[in-house]
C-alpha cells in the first residue's frame, strides 16, 4: 500500500485514522487532505504551546535529507529541554512494524518522579467532551506513541535500525543547510544525520522509563483552556490486536475497510461523502 498511496513510511496518524474510518484515510492521500478553518486553528494553538515550551528553531531544508536532519535535531533539541525543564514538546519518534517504518511526533513529554509521562492535546471547536469514537482513535495514537518511544529505550529499535531505515550515514544534508546550521552555532560534529541521530537516540534511551498511564488532553482551541483530561492504562495486548489489524491493510491483505453501517453518521462531517466514496450514500428512487 505505501507504493501505491506514493509514502515511505507510516505515520502513527495514519494508524489512529484507520481507527476512525480506513477509506476516509485512504481517499485522503489519493485525492489530497482537506484542510479546513478547525484545522488550521488546531495547528496555530499546537504552534503557540510548543513555543512556551521550547525554543523556536528555524531551519528551511532544501531536500530531503535536510528535512530528515531538521526533524531529527528539533526532536534531539526537545529531549535536552526535557532534561532541565522536565517538560519538552513536539518530539519526532521513529520505530518499525512488520518491517514498515513507523514515525510519529508526541505532544508532550513530562517528568513526574521517575516516570516519563506521554500527553496527547486534541484541539476542539467547542467544550464538548469528543465521542467515544474519536477518543478511540486519540487512544490509538497515544498507545502508539507508547510503544515507540518504549521500543527506543529499551533498545528494540536502536540508531542501528534508524540507520538501516533511513540510510543516515549515506545521506548529506545540502551545503546551503550546513551554512544554515552554521549560523544556528549547531557544531561541526553534530552537522551530519548519523551524528544527530545517534545524539538523538543516546539522549532517548537516558530518559526515564516511560509510564504505563497514558494521558490525552482536550482543549478548546478558541480559548486555549482544557476542556477534560483522560488517563488511561497501557495494554500490550491491545496494542498488539490494534496493529495486527491495521498491517493487514498495508501489507494489502485487505482494501481499505468503509465505516459499518452503524457509524455510517461519521460520513456526514466527511468530505468524501457521495463524491468519491458512496458506500453509505442514500440511491435515490427513481
Ligand atoms: S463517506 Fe463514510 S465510509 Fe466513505 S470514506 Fe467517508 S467516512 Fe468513510
Amino acid at each position: 500500500m505505501l507504493e501505491k498511496l506514493h509514502k515511505s513510511s507510516i505515520s502513527i496518524t495514519d494508524i489512529a485514522s484507520q481507527y476512525w474510518c480506513e477509506r476516509q484515510m485512504e481517499l485522503n492521500y489519493r485525492y489530497g487532505k482537506r484542510i479546513n478553518n478547525s484545522i488550521r486553528q488546531g495547528r496555530a494553538l499546537h504552534e503557540e504551546l510548543e513555543e512556551e515550551v521550547n525554543v523556536p528553531i528555524i531551519l528551511q531544508p532544501k531536500s530531503y535529507a535536510d528535512a530528515l536532519y531538521k526533524n531529527v535535531y528539533t526532536s534531539y533539541m526537545a529531549l535536552l529541554a526535557l532534561g532541565s525543564n522536565k517538560k519538552t514538546r513536539e518530539v519526532q519518534v521513529y520505530g518499525s512494524a512488520n518491517g514498515y517504518k513507523l514515525v510519529g511526533k508526541v505532544d508532550m513529554l513530562e517528568i513526574k518522579g521517575s516516570t516519563l509521562e506521554i500527553v496527547e492535546d486534541k484541539t476542539r471547536g467547542n467544550d464538548n467532551v469528543p465521542s467515544s469514537a474519536q477518543q478511540l482513535t486519540h487512544k490509538v495514537q497515544v498507545m502508539l506513541y507508547r510503544k515507540l518511544i518504549v521500543d527506543m529505550q529499551q533498545g528494540s529499535y536502536s540508531y542501528k535500525n534508524f540507520e538501516s531505515a533511513y540510510k543516515a550515514e549515506k545521506l548529506a544534508v545540502t551545503e546551503e543547510f550546513k551554512r544554515q546550521l552554521d549560523a544556528l552555532g549547531v557544531k561541526s560534529g553534530l552537522a551530519s544525520i548519523d551524528a544527530v541521530a545517534k545524539a538523538y537516540f543516546k539522549e532517548m534511551m537516558a530518559l526515564p522509563e516511560a509510564g504505563d498511564v497514558l494521558t490525552i488532553r482536550y482543549i478548546n482551541q478558541f480559548t486555549g483552556k482544557e476542556i477534560k483530561s483522560y488517563k488511561f492504562k497501557y495494554d500490550e495486548a491491545e496494542m498488539a490486536g490494534t496493529l495486527q489489524y491495521a498491517m493487514k491493510y498495508w501489507n494489502g491483505e485487505r482494501e481499505a475497510m468503509p465505516v459499518p453501517k452503524e457509524e455510517s453518521w461519521k460520513c456526514r462531517f466527511c468530505a468524501f461523502y457521495g463524491k468519491e466514496c458512496k458506500v453509505w450514500w442514500p440511491q435515490k428512487v427513481l
